[in-house]
């Protein structure tokens, strides 16, 4: 391997590279082959420290520069992101296994953006003023304080922008811990923050399991938790912060739907399920996993969903004519094949794929199935891998209520031409994020997140500056004080 995907050093803490081979070594493995390819050590408690009083520290500083002065740092990290997307999209598809032709286009890219909106926005970033006669108001929109960003493994270069970017913009710093699973790329991010000229301390990342996360967020000196990640963590993440009473962001998981009516251009539904199923070999949360197609076009949808498929190259995700990766792990592998496995015991109709592919990759092939009924297994839990449930239905009415019939609310999409109906479905979904004659898209400019189970707040738009910072109100006299005595 020519490509060195061993990092300086586990964690990036205060400007620097550091290293404490103290804590438990964390294996990195290519999920494409199974070989490690780094290790990286558990941030010990003095690491923890280390970074959380860096953080502190320098949020003075950085609090005190204008928007304009932060946002300028941000956008030059996002050139330099750019400029840097083919090393960093072959790290991303050594760290998670998703194909270069995928991490090209979605992860760097998307960081960038990330970096570009909340810097450009960085300035405008104001409280506002109210009068009140002679007497007045004004707020004064401040940081929170130190934030902490914890990952998932399947996006880690942009969870750790999205996170990063909104944090930085509003004068906050942040102590980031990406998933043990993923832990080399955002490192990358801190590094390229740092070249662009956030003074140190300003965005430190630290590697750990689970424990290293649960510690940051019960320290005092912690303004703010955002969380990526499944919706069991999620409740304990967001226990832990109750009890300082600290501000949450949760990105949670989903089982979201999508509605395709008899009306819908099936080319166009056929690619929406392809996007929001089998992208990044599933491991999307927002994925539209239950497929509600309406019976007239049923037939003719699978029909055109396994032709499809044939398109499908799996195999070395570095090579660029790859389209499809493995799972990013052994353990994901193994719990979606029990999904599958369970959808066939239920009664579902497995129209293509279903097989774990041999060899030492991680490899599971995209799966549709059909005849799936809303109470089967495959219908109600999130799988996160490449499986698509279709399920039937005759009406409108009745749709609706099933596509709802979750504890998740992520997402939710419908193909339709009836202009209409396409509003009236989407203002009856339970979910955050919505979509009309399309599915998964998630630009910078567009406010992402769940409602239910699947979380609280919303990343990106400037829906998220509301979320990295906090109002002061000033009342300001301009006569006397009058009292009851
Ligand atoms: P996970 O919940 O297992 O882990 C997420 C992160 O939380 C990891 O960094 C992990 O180390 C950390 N963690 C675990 N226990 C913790 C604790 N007690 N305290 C603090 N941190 C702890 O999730 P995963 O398997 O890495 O990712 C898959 C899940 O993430 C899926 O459910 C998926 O839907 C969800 N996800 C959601 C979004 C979104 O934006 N809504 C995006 C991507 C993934």
């Amino acid at each position: 391997m020519t490509y060195n995907t061993q990092p300086t050093a586990s964690h990036f803490v205060d400007g620097k590279y550091v290293e404490d081979k103290a804590g438990d070594p964390i294996p990195v493995i290519y999920p494409a082959t199974g070989e490690v390819i780094a290790t990286v050590y558990s941030a010990t408690p003095a690491i923890i420290d280390q970074a959380l009083a860096a953080a502190k520290r320098a949020g003075k500083e950085w609090a005190s520069m204008t928007g304009t002065q932060r946002g300028r740092v941000l956008r030059r990290a996002a050139d330099i992101m750019r400029e840097r997307n083919h090393e960093l999209s072959v790290l991303e598809t050594f760290d998670t296994g998703k194909p270069y032709q995928e991490t090209s286009v979605a992860d760097a890219t998307s960081g960038a953006d990330a970096l570009e909106y909340f810097g450009g926005l960085a300035g405008a970033i104001t409280g506002e003023h109210i009068q009140l006669g002679d007497d007045f108001v004004y707020t004064r929109r401040e940081p929170l304080g130190v934030c902490v960003g914890i990952g998932a493994w399947n996006y880690p270069t942009q969870i750790a922008s999205w996170k990063g970017a909104p944090a930085l913009a509003c004068g906050n710093t942040m102590v980031f811990k990406p998933s043990e699973t993923t832990p080399l790329c955002a490192l990358k991010v801190a590094e390229i923050l740092h070249e662009a000229g956030a003074p140190a301390g300003v965005y430190n990342v630290i590697q750990g399991y689970g424990a290293v996360g649960a510690a940051l967020i019960t320290d005092t000196r912690v303004a703010k938790v955002s969380l990526t990640g499944s919706v069991p963590t999620g409740r304990k993440v967001y226990a832990a912060a109750a009890e300082g009473i600290r501000a949450v962001t949760m990105e949670l998981g989903g089982k979201s739907p999508l509605v395709i009516f008899d009306d819908a251009d099936l080319e166009n539904a056929v690619s929406g399920a392809i996007l929001g199923n089998f992208y990044s070999s599933g491991q999307v949360c927002s994925n539209g996993t239950r497929v509600f197609v309406q019976k007239g076009i049923k037939e003719a949808f699978l029909a055109r969903i396994a032709e499809r498929l044939k398109g499908v190259k799996m195999g070395d995700p570095q090579d660029p004519e790859v389209n499809f990766g493995p799972m990013v792990s052994q353990r994901q592998r193994d719990i979606v094949a029990g999904f599958i496995a369970k959808g066939i015991a239920e009664g579902a109709r497995l129209v293509t794929g279903g097989k774990v592919v041999d060899g030492n990759g991680f490899f599971i092939e995209p799966t549709v199935f059909a005849d799936v009924t809303d109470d089967m297994t495959i219908a109600r839990e999130e799988i996160f891998g490449p499986v698509l449930s279709v399920l039937d239905f005759d009406t409108e009415d009745e749709i609706l209520a099933r596509a709802n019939d979750t504890e998740f609310g992520l997402a939710a999409g419908v193909f339709t031409a009836d202009l209409t109906r396409a509003h009236r479905m989407v203002a009856g979904f339970e979910a955050g994020t919505c979509y009309i004659n399309t599915y998964n898209l998630a630009p910078v400019e567009a406010p992402f997140g769940g409602s239910k189970l699947s979380g609280v707040g919303r990343e990106n738009s400037k829906a998220a500056i509301e979320h990295y910072s906090q109002i002061k109100g000033v009342y300001v006299a301009m006569g006397d004080v009058e009292a009851p005595f």
